[in-house]
This record gives C-alpha cells, structure tokens and sequence, in this order.
C-alpha cells in the first residue's frame, strides 16, 4: 500500500519511555498525529474512551478480529491490544503522518503491511533504571513490574528487526534523536515522491 503521508512505529518495553516521547513529539510536530488503538485492558486513572485507546470488551475484540478490521493486534501484558485500519489508513491517504506505538509483534506485523513504515525502538540504559523508572511510575504491583521487567528480556531481544534504536538515558537526547529521525524519514526521496508528487510532475522528474 502506498500512501502520501509516512507511518512511524515506536515499540519498546514498558518503562523505557516511549509514551512521554511521543506525546512530547506530538505536542511539537502538527504534521504527526497519532492512533488510537483498541485494547481489552481497562482505563487506568483518568484515562478516557477514544482518547487513550478504545476499550472494548473480549466479545467486541473477537468481532474486530473476525471482521479483519486490525492491521495488528497482539497479546501484550495478558490483555489484547490492536490497531485498526481506519485509525490509519484515512489518515494517511490524506497525507498526514501517523506515528503508532504500539508493542514489538505489532511492529513486525505492521512492516510486513506496510514496507515503508519506519520502526523504531527505544532502549532504557540499563536493565536498573528500567526497573527504578516502573517502580518510580507507581502504576503496577510489585508482580506485574517483574512480569514487565521479564517480557522487556524478550521484547528487547527484538531489536535487530527496527529500522532505527534510541537510547533513552536523557529525555531531551532521546527527543531530538526521534525529531532526527521523523525529519529525515520525510526528505528520504521516496517519502518526498509521495508527498510532493505535484513537484516531482511539474519538475518533469520521472
Ligand atoms: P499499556 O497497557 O501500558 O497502555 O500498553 C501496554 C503495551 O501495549 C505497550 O507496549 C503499548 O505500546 C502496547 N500497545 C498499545 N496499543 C497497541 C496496539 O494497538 N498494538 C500492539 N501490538 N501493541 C499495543
């Protein structure tokens, strides 16, 4: 499938810091704008319904996946977790850049659908700080954290199947190496052929 605007996929183990990056990528960029998945998980805190994800039921889930609406899901964390066609697909006929984040399976799935999709992984500094930063969050029991800190062994085993890897040790680094990576994507020739196509036409570039 080849669309006008460019998808970016973040994958990288809970803690590491992939939702504060690209809501800090989001907040900078108007030209990203990100997918809502659907996920049998329940709301934490003031999570809410169609901004943080779609919550839906077991039953709603099965539908989706019968009725081929997912262009991913994955077991993630014994909860299910996909994202559908139409939270990408429209948007980037329209043009827009879509970054998704979203575990390591759906990555691989999304780079077999997609082959110009840019994925990216971020990495912790260390197997410590990753698991003082999900202690530091406060958000899971002592045994859901070492259930994160076990399936991030596997998930990081993964690496070599990314495009690219940031190395979350400073925010502010890991952010510009993100930004870094977003803008070069859009000046690769491809990426500007699909969005610039009128140029390319007008500039009698075949
Ligand atoms: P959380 O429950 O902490 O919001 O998310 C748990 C994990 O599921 C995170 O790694 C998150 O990126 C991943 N995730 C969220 N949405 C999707 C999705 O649509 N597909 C897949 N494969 N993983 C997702």
């Amino acid at each position: 499938m080849d669309y006008p605007g460019n998808l970016f996929v973040v994958a990288a183990p809970s803690g590491a810091g992939k939702s504060s990056l690209c809501k800090a990528l989001l907040e900078l960029d108007s030209r990203l704008q990100p997918s809502v998945s659907h996920t049998t998980r329940p709301p934490r805190g003031q999570e809410k319904h169609g901004r943080e994800y779609f919550f839906v039921s077991q039953q709603e889930f099965d539908a989706m996946v019968e009725a081929d609406a997912f262009v991913e899901w994955a077991n993630v964390h014994a909860n299910r977790y996909g994202t559908s066609k139409k939270a990408i697909e429209d948007r980037m006929a329209m043009g827009a850049d879509v970054i998704l984040e979203i575990d390591f399976q759906g990555a691989v799935q999304i780079k077999n659908t997609f082959a110009n999709a840019v994925c990216i992984f971020i990495l912790p500094p260390s197997w410590e700080e990753l698991r003082s930063r999900l202690e530091r969050r406060g958000e899971d029991s002592p045994d859901i954290i070492d259930m994160r800190m076990n399936n991030a062994q596997r998930e990081v085993a993964q690496v070599g199947q990314f495009d690219f890897v940031i190395i979350n040790e400073l925010f502010d680094r890991a952010l510009f190496d993100l930004k870094a990576i977003v803008h070069s994507q859009r000046l690769k020739i491809s990426a500007q052929r699909r969005a610039r196509a009128q140029i390319f036409q007008a500039l009698n570039i075949l």
